[in-house]
């Protein structure tokens, strides 16, 4: 993904009650490419989690298990020791990953085969309801927000580099002709972990792969056991205290239009957080895990755009906008920090009600036209995409545009 695994259902299910609604990896779609949109939110096709998706899965599933441990016992091990349980959690309760390797299936019979009714594509992430919040620490206290979290002392690492003052702000992003997003501020990665030798589309060091993929189950856990190295690499969850993880966040904003049903001229705003840190003083940081295989340069602007998201919400929810937007690179063991104005996030709002106009006139009109580009090699529709020569199913019948399937936790290859 986004490539990211989608996935909605194939089957018929309950028309929703229509109402303009968006999330960022749906809105990050229709950015990418209109018709992968349109693959995605009307017709709904089922994508197939792929062992990198999944490991993306279960990675952030391990992460937000971690800190239901005290805060002392946080160590490498014990987030190593939740790999095996969380992934037999995973694979009882989502019938698509456990299809992935055969020594799942043969433990789970029946429900291994199931393919097509699989939870859409972003289902792919842990559906729990998020945990409570938990309460400050000192050491949440004596790390500011904007600054990396040292990391865990068996792990001997340099020091990080200071996070430069914010990036410029980037003039606001036309619906039609996308802009680069500014580059976010990074930070170093800690000189005893090595970013991994993975480039482009190449596996991690012994993993051995089949078509792109782990052979196995047990290559396939220990590709996750790396990545989790590369979380402990860049930050110390002992002297963290989230204060919310896989949070959903929803907020509304005028869509302008001059609709005379109050709900239709409102747009709904929702999507999952990977985790939310707040300082004693209410300060906000948004933190996204990315743990996909992908090279980082092909989603940066995609990340950025969903964790301005993030931020707008948050901000016309809480009247408080994010001091920090953090991407957490497991896989290259960097942090990239980004620091949002509010002026930049009134121009995001606008930027979202120009995105939801093109939207409903490309759903008016039912052209919804490809955009090739280098994400294309992470899309599951290639043999449907008219730029590979393919022919998009009949256009779903439906009166008005469809509502957006309620957003899970969004876990994709640039996830
Ligand atoms: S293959 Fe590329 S152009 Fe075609 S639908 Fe997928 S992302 Fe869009």
């Amino acid at each position: 993904m986004t490539v990211e695994a989608t996935a909605a259902p194939e089957v018929a299910e309950p028309e929703q009650a229509w109402r303009p609604s968006l999330s960022p990896s749906r809105a990050a779609d229709f950015k990418t490419c209109p018709l992968l949109y349109r693959f995605r939110t009307v017709d709904r096709l089922p994508e197939r989690p792929t062992p990198d998706q999944a490991r993306g899965t279960l990675v952030h599933a391990v992460l937000e298990r971690l800190f239901d441990i005290p805060a002392p016992e946080r160590t490498p091990e014990r987030a190593r020791a939740l790999i095996e349980p969380e992934w037999a959690r995973l694979v009882a309760e989502r019938a698509e990953l456990a299809g992935l390797f055969s020594a799942d299936a043969a433990t789970t019979s029946d429900t291994a085969t199931t393919t097509d009714a699989a939870p859409t594509a972003d289902a792919l992430g842990t559906a729990d309801a998020p945990a409570p919040a938990d309460t400050q620490t000192p050491a949440d206290t004596q790390a500011p927000l904007g600054a990396p979290t040292p990391v865990a002392a068996p792990t001997p690492v340099a020091a990080p580099t200071p996070v430069a003052a914010p990036t410029p702000v980037a003039a606001p992003t036309p619906v039609a002709a996308p802009t680069p997003v500014a580059a976010p501020t990074p930070v170093a990665a800690p000189a005893a972990e090595a970013p991994s030798a993975a480039g482009e589309g190449t596996p991690d060091p012994g993993v051995e792969l089949l078509d792109g993929n782990p052979v196995d189950r047990d290559a396939f856990l220990a590709s996750a056991r790396e990545l989790l190295s590369g979380y402990f690499a860049v930050e110390d969850p002992r002297r963290l205290s989230p204060a919310e993880r896989e949070y959903l966040v929803t907020t509304e904003i005028d869509l302008g239009d001059g609709s005379a049903d109050p709900a239709a001229a409102r747009l709904l705003l929702r999507g999952y957080i990977d985790r939310l840190d707040a300082s004693a003083d209410g300060e906000l940081r948004v933190v996204d895990y990315k743990t996909g295989g992908a090279p980082r340069e092909a989603f940066e602007a995609r990340a950025l755009f969903q964790l301005k998201f993030y931020a707008l919400v948050l901000w016309r929810a809480r009247g408080v906008a994010p001091r920090v937007l953090r991407l957490l690179y497991l896989k290259d063991t960097e942090i990239c920090d980004y620091h949002p104005e509010v002026d930049e996030l009134i121009r995001f709002e606008r930027t979202l009600v120009a995105l939801w106009s093109a939207i409903e006139k490309a759903t008016a009109q039912r052209d919804f036209r490809p955009k090739p580009s280098r994400l294309c090699g992470w899309c599951s529709h290639q043999a449907r995409c008219p730029a590979y020569g393919g022919t998009p199913p009949p256009f779903p019948e439906r009166a008005a545009p469809v509502a957006e399937p309620e957003p899970q936790p969004a876990i994709g290859v640039d996830g």
